[in-house]
């Protein structure tokens, strides 16, 4: 087992590619924290799922897009687990519309949840990273946060910018003993993109080399790459996981 004795908090850990990290962080030994924000039965089966694997686990309710409610959650992490090794910033929203019709308040959410949630979470473990002297932080960005989308301005921002977030923590924290990369994952068959109509889904199958969407356990095995010992020398990086759609 590659994550024997770490301890993990999976934000957004209750459904899709979230669940998918969690459950695999677990196969590989980790204790696994489930983060999640309102869909408690859903974060509780996953909970289950770990427990059932001999690991410890635990619900850990909060709006990662929320400072205050953030730091609440993570002190009920470090009480429970009592350190925390490996942090996936996973959680993430869209709320696509063109630019023309998108409102004010549209944009602060998908900013508000999908970049300010990664700051948010991030800083309130870094202190306790920095004193273990060890931590590996994993962000979800997208193939959108690259190359933009019709539709998706809020969402593609918050995505470039995470991974800009990602570069320069990288470099403050490399010599702490913490790496910090992301996964940019294409098209990967979750609740996200069920609402997608056929005929936009076969465009856009016609534009990925390996003509399928991705799974959400490939980008879960990419996450544990990471974080594992065999990711040891990797930081700074943003790992593209979408069949050739950009390369
Ligand atoms: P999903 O199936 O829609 O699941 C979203 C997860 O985020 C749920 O666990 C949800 O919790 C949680 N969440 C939403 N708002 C939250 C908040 N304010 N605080 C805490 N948790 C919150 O999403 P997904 O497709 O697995 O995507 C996961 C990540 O990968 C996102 O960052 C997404 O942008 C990124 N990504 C996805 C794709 C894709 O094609 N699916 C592609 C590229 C990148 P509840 O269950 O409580 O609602």
């Amino acid at each position: 087992m590659k994550l024997k004795d770490r301890t993990a908090l999976v934000t957004g850990g209750s459904r899709g590619i979230g669940r998918a990290v969690a459950l695999a962080l677990a196969e590989e030994g980790a204790d696994v924290a489930v983060n999640y924000v309102s869909n408690e039965a859903a974060a509780r089966d996953v909970v289950e799922h770990i427990r059932k694997m001999g690991r410890r686990a635990m619900l850990a309710q909060a709006d990662v897009g929320d400072y205050p409610d953030t730091f609440r959650m993570a002190q009920e992490i470090l009480r429970e687990f009592g350190h925390l090794d490996i942090l996936v910033n996973n959680a993430g929203i869209n709320s696509d519309k063109t630019f023309v019709k998108m409102d004010h308040a549209s944009w602060r959410k998908v900013l508000a949840i999908n970049l300010d949630g990664v700051f948010n979470c991030t800083k309130v473990f870094v202190d306790q990273m920095l004193g273990q002297g060890f931590g590996r932080v994993v962000n979800l960005t997208s193939v959108i946060g690259q190359i933009g989308n019709f539709g998706q301005a809020n969402y593609a921002a918050s995505k470039a910018g995470v991974a800009a977030f990602t570069k320069s923590l990288a470099k403050e924290l490399a010599g702490k003993g913490i790496t910090v990369n992301a996964v940019a994952p294409g098209f990967i068959e979750t609740e996200m993109i069920h609402g997608i109509p056929d005929k936009v889904r076969n465009r856009l199958l016609d534009q990925i080399p390996l003509r399928r969407f991705g799974t959400a356990g490939e980008v879960a095995r990419a996450v544990v790459f990471i974080v594992s010992a065999d990711g040891d020398y990797i930081t700074g990086a943003e790992l593209s996981i979408n069949g050739g759609l950009l390369m």
